[in-house]
């Protein structure tokens, strides 16, 4: 099986990558590098079955012509991070839907199948715990930006679904939930490369807000080995999936078990939302996934503990830290 992924030199899509090529299956990867990175794709230049493109996934013929060469396709380009919607929503929007789009026309050509990644923020404000697929959507008001990223990837889901109903293209949707482990970039504001980051360099601890909000973060390889057995699932083609481990901490928690696990003297350093975002930035207080869809669909659930991830994420912050001092 050869598999195109969309956004194949970022941190999700680096990890398919190489649980892809482990299996003996061909990737063909594209990527415009603006939040991945060729350092991504080192380790698989060179590999037996392993492409590359740079380019656009709002390029529709490049598009077209990568995903006709493949089996199926992956899109998980996006743009991706908190900080990065708040401060470019014009650019988020656009490149949220249009590329699906791209990906999507491309797909129903040749009714090629499709996975499109998706996002936990979709459920937005609700309070419901745990979040299950048919919940309904609280979205906050339009002058938010943070509430773009949730409407351009909801929006992306009605395309799936729309494209699999009318024009029978096989779609999966899957809402990533806060997917941290190695080489994720605390660039684009993610808490989890951030804390570890900052534990190591003595820095404060920056948790934003009264750090009483929560969230479960599931490891990348975990999220990976969700995607492939899906695409592996013919009776999940046309559904929607949560992608993510139910094991819960409050970002307080999480600073001091990040501090503690890197023998750190940093102080935790509270933040208001204010002064780490704009005016007016609005958090979700709880976020919760329940994946007994995608167990039951697949036999497997997201089930690394945190304290092992956070291991993961060390290693890798002081690995990086060593190679730039
Ligand atoms: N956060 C924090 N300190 C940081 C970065 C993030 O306290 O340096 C908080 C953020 O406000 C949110 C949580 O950590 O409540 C998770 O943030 P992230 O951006 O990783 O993902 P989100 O769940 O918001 O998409």
């Amino acid at each position: 099986m050869k598999v195109f992924i969309t956004g194949g030199a970022g941190f999700i899509g680096s990890h398919l990558i190489e649980r892809l090529l482990e299996r003996g299956q061909q990737v063909l990867a594209l990527d415009d590098l603006s939040t991945g990175s060729m350092e991504n794709l080192e380790p698989f230049l060179g590999r037996k079955g392993f492409d590359y493109r740079i380019g656009s996934a709002l390029d529709a013929p490049l598009v077209t012509e990568c995903l006709d060469r493949c089996d199926v396709t992956v899109h998980l380009a996006a743009a991706v991070g908190v900080r990065l919607i708040v401060e470019h929503p014009v650019h988020t929007i656009e490149t949220n839907v249009k590329a699906t789009e791209v990906v999507l026309g491309a797909a129903a050509k040749k009714q090629k199948p499709v996975f499109i990644a998706s996002t936990s923020e979709v459920y937005g404000k609700g309070l419901k715990i745990p979040f299950a697929e048919d919940d309904d959507l609280t979205l906050g008001a339009t002058v938010n930006s943070r509430w773009a990223y949730a409407c351009s990837k909801a929006l992306d889901e009605w395309l799936g679904f729309a494209y699999f109903r009318e024009k029978k293209v096989p779609v999966i949707l899957g809402r990533f939930f806060n997917t941290v482990g190695p080489r994720q970039t605390g660039r684009y504001g993610m808490v989890l490369p951030n804390f570890a980051r900052q534990a190591l360099a003595g820095e404060p601890i920056t948790v934003y807000g009264n750090g009483q909000q929560s969230r479960c973060f599931g490891h990348v390889k975990d999220a990976v080995e969700a995607v492939v057995r899906l695409i592996g699932t013919d009776k999940a083609w046309g559904q929607v999936f949560n992608i993510g481990n139910d094991e819960e901490v409050t970002i307080e928690q999480l600073a001091h078990r990040v501090k503690a696990a890197a023998g750190s003297s940093s102080e935790i350093r509270r933040i208001p939302y204010s002064e780490a975002y704009a005016e007016g930035f609005e958090d979700m207080a709880r976020r919760v996934p329940d994946v007994r869809k995608l167990e039951a669909f697949t036999g497997f659930r997201p089930r690394t503990p945190l304290q092992q991830i956070i291991a993961d994420v060390l290693a890798d912050q002081r690995a990086r830290k060593a190679a730039n001092d």
